[in-house]
C-alpha cells in the first residue's frame, strides 16, 4: 500500500480539509463513523492510500488537523464527519496566529509544531509505504501559510525521498479585507518553491468569479467557495484512490506535470460547473465536458490559458461511459484545436484516465490538472500588490516584531519575480530557437 499522510492547517485549511474528507468519504462508501457501507470493490480497492483500518474495520482518515487557535477544529469535530478523525490528531494553541505568517513561521506557530511532528511521524511510523504528505492551507492567513509552510520545510528535512503535495488556497481581494495578505502569500510562495512537489492552486479569485460569474450567485460565502474547492479537491486526487494505471501515485504525477522543479504549481479545471445551492439541470455530454474543462472560465486560478502555453497536462474523467471511443476522439480534437498553447517542445505533454465512479450528483465529470505558463498572471497579482506595499515597508513592523528579518520580504519578492520570469521564458521557447541550436552544437549532438 502506498499511504499519504494528510495535513489541515488554519481556519481555512480546516474548512476545505474537512470537506475533503466529506467528500472522498461518500465516494469511498465511508460514513461518519467509519463504517463501510459502499456497493463497489473498486472503492475499498485502495482505500489505504487514504485511511487506516482500525479494530473492528474503522476506518479512519490518516489526516493530521492543526491551528492555533481552537474555534476552526471545533467546528470540524462538531461537523458532520467530525467524529471520524483520530482525537488524538487534533494539534492547536490558543493564541491564534492574527494573519502574520511571521507569527506562525517564526515564533506562535514555530512553538507548536514540535506536537504536530510528533503525531504527523507517528503516522508515518504506522504506514507500510508511505509515498508522501499534502497539506491543506491557505497563503493570506497567518496559520494556514506561517505555520503550514513550517510544517512543510519540516516534513521535508525528515522524509526528504518523500513527495510533498499542497493544497493552496491564494488571497484575493475580492473574498477577504485584510491587508497584509499579499506579504502573507508572498513569504508562503518563497517556501512553497522550495519544498513542494506540487501545489494545486485554489484561487480566491477565480473561486468568486465562478460563483458570482457562472453560478450566479450573490453573496457568495466560504461554503460557495469551498463547495468548488472540494470538487477539485476530490477531482485531482482521483487518480491517486481508485485503481488505474495514469498518474496512480504522487510520484507519477509530479513527474508528469513538472518538467522544471520549480515549475510545480498547477492550475485545475473543473466541469461541469455546479453550485451546492442549486442542482444541474442537465447532464452535459462528453464534448460539452471536454471543452468546458480547458474553459478559461472553469480554471480555479485566475489566469488565461490562452495566454500562455501548457508545459504539460493531465485530463481526468470521471463516470461511465458507453462509448471510450467518444472521449479519445474529443480529447484529439481539443488537443488539434488548442495545439498553439501546448508546447512543441513536449510531446505527448496531454495526459487522460478514467475513473468509473462519478463525483456525487453528478453523472459525468471531469479535472484538467495543467502546468500552464498563464499561471504567471496570478503571481503577477500577487506580486503588484505586495510591491505596493513593500515601497512604503507598510506594516513591516509586524512581522519584524516576531523576530523576522527584512531581508526576508525582499527574497520572497525576488523569487517571485524569477519564478513570473522562468515561466515567461519556457513561454517564448519554439523548437528553432537559436539558443537551443546552439546548446545542441556545443553539446555535440
Ligand atoms: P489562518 O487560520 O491564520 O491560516 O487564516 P485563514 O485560513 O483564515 O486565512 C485567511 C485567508 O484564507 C484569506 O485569504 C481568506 O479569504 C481565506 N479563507 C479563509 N477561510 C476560507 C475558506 O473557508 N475557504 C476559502 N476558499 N478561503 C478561505
Amino acid at each position: 500500500m502506498r499511504e499519504i499522510v494528510h495535513v489541515q492547517g488554519g481556519q481555512c485549511g480546516n474548512q476545505i480539509g474537512a470537506k475533503f474528507w466529506e467528500v472522498i468519504s461518500d465516494e469511498h462508501g465511508v460514513d461518519p463513523t467509519g463504517t463501510y457501507h459502499g456497493d463497489s470493490d473498486l472503492q475499498l480497492e485502495r482505500i489505504n492510500v487514504y485511511y487506516n483500518e482500525a479494530a473492528g474495520g474503522r476506518y479512519v482518515p490518516r489526516a493530521v488537523l492543526m491551528d492555533l487557535e481552537p474555534g476552526t477544529m471545533d467546528s470540524v469535530r462538531a461537523g458532520p464527519f467530525g467524529q471520524l478523525f483520530r482525537p488524538d490528531n487534533f494539534v492547536f494553541g490558543q493564541t491564534g496566529a492574527g494573519n502574520n505568517w511571521a507569527k506562525g513561521h517564526y515564533t506562535e506557530g514555530a512553538e507548536l509544531i514540535d506536537s504536530v511532528l510528533d503525531v504527523i511521524r507517528k503516522e508515518a511510523e504506522e504506514c507500510d509505504s508511505l509515498q508522501g504528505f499534502q497539506i491543506a492551507h491557505s497563503l493570506g492567513g497567518g496559520t494556514g501559510s506561517g505555520m503550514g509552510t513550517l510544517l512543510i520545510s519540516k516534513i521535508r528535512e525528515e522524509y526528504p525521498d518523500k513527495i510533498i503535495n499542497a493544497f493552496s488556497v491564494f488571497p484575493s481581494p475580492k473574498v477577504s479585507d485584510t491587508v497584509v495578505e499579499p506579504y502573507n502569500a508572498t513569504l508562503s510562495a518563497h517556501q512553497l518553491v522550495e519544498h513542494c512537489d506540487g501545489v494545486m492552486v485554489l484561487d480566491n479569485e477565480a473561486l468568486f468569479d465562478i460563483c458570482t460569474r457562472t453560478l450566479k450567485l450573490t453573496n457568495s460565502t466560504y461554503g460557495d467557495l469551498n463547495h468548488l474547492v472540494s470538487a477539485c479537491l476530490s477531482g485531482v486526487t482521483c487518480c491517486l484512490r481508485f485503481p488505474g494505471r495514469l498518474n496512480s501515485d504522487m510520484r507519477k504525477l509530479a513527474v508528469n506535470l513538472a518538467p522544471f522543479p520549480r515549475l510545480h504549481f498547477f492550475m485545475i479545471g473543473f466541469a461541469p460547473l455546479t453550485s451546492k445551492r442549486s442542482q444541474q439541470y442537465r447532464a452535459l455530454t462528453i464534448p460539452e465536458v471536454t471543452n468546458q474543462m480547458f474553459d478559461a472560465k472553469n480554471m480555479m486560478c485566475a489566469s488565461d490559458p490562452r495566454h500562455g502555453r501548457y508545459l504539460a497536462a493531465s485530463a481526468l474523467f470521471r463516470g461511465r461511459v458507453t462509448n471510450n471511443y467518444e472521449r479519445d476522439e474529443e480529447m484529439l480534437n481539443i488537443q488539434n484545436k488548442y495545439s498553439s498553447y501546448f508546447v512543441e517542445w513536449i510531446p505527448n505533454n496531454m495526459k487522460t484516465s478514467h475513473c468509473d465512479i462519478p463525483p456525487r450528483g453528478l453523472k459525468f465529470a471531469s479535472t484538467l490538472i495543467a502546468n500552464s505558463t498563464a499561471i504567471q498572471e496570478m503571481f503577477k497579482r500577487i506580486d503588484g500588490q505586495f510591491t505596493a506595499m513593500v515601497r512604503r515597508r507598510a506594516f513591516w513592523h509586524q512581522f519584524t516584531g516576531e523576530g523576522m528579518d527584512e531581508m526576508e520580504f525582499f527574497d520572497a519578492d525576488s523569487n517571485m519575480k524569477d519564478l513570473i520570469d522562468e515561466y515567461q521564458q519556457y513561454q517564448d521557447i519554439t523548437d528553432d530557437d537559436e539558443e537551443f541550436e546552439d546548446y545542441y552544437d556545443e553539446e555535440d549532438y
